[in-house]
């Protein structure tokens, strides 16, 4: 039995800032304390601080260190672990609390509200019996023991679940369409193709708690009657691939993958693919046809994945944070969920908190947060001081909120009354030093660049939009360039085949109707004036 434990965050951000060497440092100062017996460390998943260096928190005293290098070791373990002295000089002052609230069933973290992030940083990501100590598998055997398929479909429906890839479809809607097929073979996929500038939450949920999307595949497949799923992962997300893998591994051993799963007739197992990294193929039709080895491009539409999908079969394709919602909401009851957020959009939300701020990294929010608590509270505000521009919510292809809106409720409904959604997940804020066409001109060069060239619209408006926003910025623009921007960037919408070509104008369009003032503001004088007299 440890007296005490030391949780090290070991993701990718920290790994950069040498977590590693922190580790064999604490374990090596501890082995010559002659401490291995008492104390334990842990590697966890993100912590949720950023920006701070080397994270690492003391249980059970729940004292968070942060900026910790090797040489900060010694003294940790020789003031704090051996005398009870807390080392004042690394102390994080805005540790996160660990109380739940009986109705939440969740951690909050300040306004955060951890649900899908319930256990990242708190458990041993590589331990299977970590997980399970946390109900871990407890809703797949629930499931499989006591309920049947229909049921856990009937939780999901009720629980107003959206899909947090983007389009917010009702999750317990798609897998109705799958479940009433008949077929021999159904599958189910895991989007974790994250694309998006700026977001790396799916990476981070699938880094700190692997395990819950191995289940919520799993759940997924018994409702909907699918006997094989796969993980689309990009290729270059080395450590989700390495703990997913290993978690695949650990669930097959253990009998939660596999033949005939708690004993019953429910069979489900998991293939891992790696994608290389086209932002297409994170639409679900274009993943389909990366994973049959074909060239990732959209697909007509109908028919639908959940009739036909993969190799022609039923298929549901859901994002790594919806999947990660449902082991809870089949332990908690579908009203829990309903009961956190609001009623347009229960749960939370996960967001990369990007741009501008004092305090970015991934954080969790209950749905119906205010712009104003995410940037001021949660991110502790812009930083020397700048103003608030605008913000960018749901990465490229999200709406625009400006100070208007920062103290609107985020959900669906009202972010799609002012022509914005949640999108996937980023959420950039930009400062009032940037030059808004600049910041659009931004956006439209990557859409140029991952633009699939399937349809005209899309291949080239993309490029056309950049070409005319190149000449407002480099000073060469005329007043009617304007316009074209907002019709061209209109008629995509309205015309290109796909999501990404369909979404890929909102962000120019949002800022436009903001800030029409300052893309007329860059035309050329001179020129401003002739075409003012033409
Ligand atoms: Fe490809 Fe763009 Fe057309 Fe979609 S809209 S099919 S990404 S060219």
């Amino acid at each position: 039995m440890h007296r005490i434990h030391i949780l090290i965050a070991m993701d990718s951000h920290t790994l950069a800032q040498g977590a590693r060497a922190v580790k064999d440092a604490l374990l090596k100062d501890l082995s010559l304390a002659g401490l291995s017996d008492e104390v334990k460390v842990v590697e966890t998943g993100s912590l949720g601080i950023y920006k701070k260096g080397v994270v690492l928190v003391v249980f059970p005293d729940n004292i968070y260190y942060t900026g910790v290098t090797v040489e900060n070791v010694a003294e940790i373990v020789s003031e704090h672990i051996v005398k009870g002295r807390i080392v004042e000089k690394l102390k994080y002052s805005k540790a996160p609390g660990t109380e739940v609230k009986v109705q939440e069933k969740a951690p909050r973290f300040g306004k955060q509200l951890r649900v899908v992030l319930r256990n990242a940083g708190i458990i041993d990501p590589e331990s299977i019996e970590e997980y399970i100590a946390h109900n871990g598998y407890e809703a797949l055997g629930v499931a499989l023991t006591e309920k049947k398929p229909n049921d856990i479909l009937e939780q999901v429906k009720a629980s107003d679940l959206q899909g947090r890839g983007g389009a917010f479809f009702p999750t317990g809607v798609k897998w109705g369409f799958a479940a009433r097929e008949k077929a021999e073979q159904k599958y189910i996929i895991c989007n974790a193709d994250e694309g998006e500038p700026g977001t790396f939450k799916d990476r981070l949920i699938l880094e700190g708690d692997p395990h819950a999307i191995i289940e919520g595949m799993a759940l997924a497949g018994y409702a909907v009657g699918a006997s094989k799923g796969f993980i689309y992962i990009r290729g270059e997300y080395h450590m989700s691939i390495a703990r997913i893998n290993r978690s695949i591994e650990q669930a097959r051993e253990n009998g939660l993958l596999g033949e005939k799963i708690f004993d019953t007739d429910f069979s489900f197992d998991i293939e891992v693919r790696e994608g290389a990294g086209a932002y297409i193929c994170g639409e679900e039709t274009a993943l389909i046809e990366s994973i049959e080895g074909k060239r990732g491009e959209p697909r007509d539409k109908p028919p639908f994945p959940p009739s036909e999908g993969l190799w022609g079969k039923p298929t549901i394709v859901n994002n790594v944070e919806t999947l990660a919602n449902i082991p809870q909401i089949i332990l908690n009851g579908p009203e829990w969920l309903q009961k956190l957020g609001t009623e347009a959009s229960p749960g939370t939300k996960v967001f990369t908190l990007v741009g501008n701020i004092n305090n970015p990294g991934l954080i969790e929010v209950p749905m119906g947060i205010t712009l104003r608590e995410i940037i001021y509270d949660i991110g502790e505000g812009i930083p020397q001081g700048n103003g608030f521009l605008l913000a960018q919510l749901g990465g490229t292809t999200g709406g625009i909120l400006t100070a208007e809106q920062l103290d609107l409720p985020l959900d669906t409904d009202n972010l799609r009354k002012i022509g914005a959604g949640l999108g996937s997940g980023a959420l950039l804020v930009v400062d009032d030093t940037h030059n808004v066409v600049e910041v659009v001109k931004n956006f439209v060069e990557f859409f140029n660049h991952e633009s699939c060239g399937k349809c005209t619209l899309c291949r080239e408006g993309t490029g056309r939009l950049y070409e005319l926003l190149d000449k407002l910025v480099s000073g060469q623009g005329v007043l009617k360039d304007v316009d074209l921007i907002e019709r061209l960037a209109k008629t995509m919408m309205t015309g290109a085949f796909c999501g990404l070509g369909q979404a890929a104008p909102v962000p120019i369009l949002g800022c436009l109707k903001y800030f029409r003032q300052e893309f007329e503001k860059m035309v050329n004088t001179e020129q401003k004036s002739v075409s003012a007299v033409v």
